[in-house]
C-alpha cells in the first residue's frame, strides 16, 4: 500500500493528551480491513529475510502490531509489559519520558540466546521505547535484528536516539 494511503488512514488529533501535542490516533488504520492487512504484510515482508524467531512489542499498542507480524513470519511474540503485568521472574528496563521516567518488563525465560529479534510497535517518536526494549532483549541475551514501526515522527529524530545504541534495520510504514 502506498504510504499516502496509509496517512490517510491517520488521524490527527489536536492537543492530546496535552496542549501542543498532535497525537496520531492508529485506530482508523487497524479498523481498516485492508489498511491493517497490508500494513502487516508490509512490515512482515521487510523482514521476512531476517531470520527472525521472535517479535517483541510493547505495551500496549505494540501488542496490537507485533502480535500479527510475528504471525505472518512464523515467529514467537514476547510481551513487553507495564511493571507489575507479568506474574513470573522479569528483566526491567526504565527509560526517560518528557517528564519523569517509564519501565518495561519481560518474563526472564521468554527469549534465549539463539533467539533472534524484530522489535515492533505502532509508531517511533523519540525512541526511548525502542531502545528500552531492545536493552531488554540483551538482557535475556538475545539478538536485535531490527526495528519496525508503522509511523515516524520524523521531526523528533528516533532514529538517531536509537542509531547511538543500535546499527540494525529500522523500517516504517509513514
Ligand atoms: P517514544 O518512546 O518513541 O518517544 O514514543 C513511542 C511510544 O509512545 C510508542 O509506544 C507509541 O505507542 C507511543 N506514542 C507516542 N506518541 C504517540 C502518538 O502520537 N500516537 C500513538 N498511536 N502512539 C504514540
Amino acid at each position: 500500500m502506498a504510504e499516502s494511503d496509509y496517512a490517510g488512514l491517520i488521524v490527527d488529533i489536536p492537543d492530546y493528551p496535552e496542549p501542543g501535542v498532535i497525537f496520531k490516533d492508529i485506530t482508523p488504520l487497524m479498523a481498516d480491513p485492508k489498511g491493517f492487512a497490508a500494513a502487516i504484510d508490509d512490515l512482515a515482508d521487510h523482514f521476512k529475510d531476517a531470520g527472525i524467531t521472535k517479535v517483541v512489542g510493547a505495551e500496549a499498542r505494540g501488542f496490537l502490531v507485533g502480535a500479527p507480524v510475528a504471525y505472518r513470519l512464523g515467529a514467537g511474540f514476547v510481551p513487553a509489559r507495564k511493571p507489575g503485568k507479568l506474574p513470573r521472574d522479569v528483566y526491567s528496563q526504565s527509560y526517560s519520558l518528557e517528564y519523569g521516567t517509564d519501565e518495561l518488563q519481560i518474563h526472564k525465560d521468554a527469549l534465549s540466546a539463539d533467539d533472534k529479534v524484530l522489535i515492533i510497535d505502532d509508531l517511533v517518536a523519540t525512541g526511548g521505547t525502542a531502545v528500552a526494549t531492545a536493552k531488554l532483549v540483551e538482557q535475556a541475551g538475545a539478538e536485535v535484528m531490527g526495528f519496525g514501526f508503522i509511523l515516524e515522527l520524523c521531526y523528533l529524530d528516533p532514529r538517531k536516539e536509537i542509531g547511538a545504541a543500535y546499527d540494525q534495520d529500522v523500517f516504517t510504514l509513514i
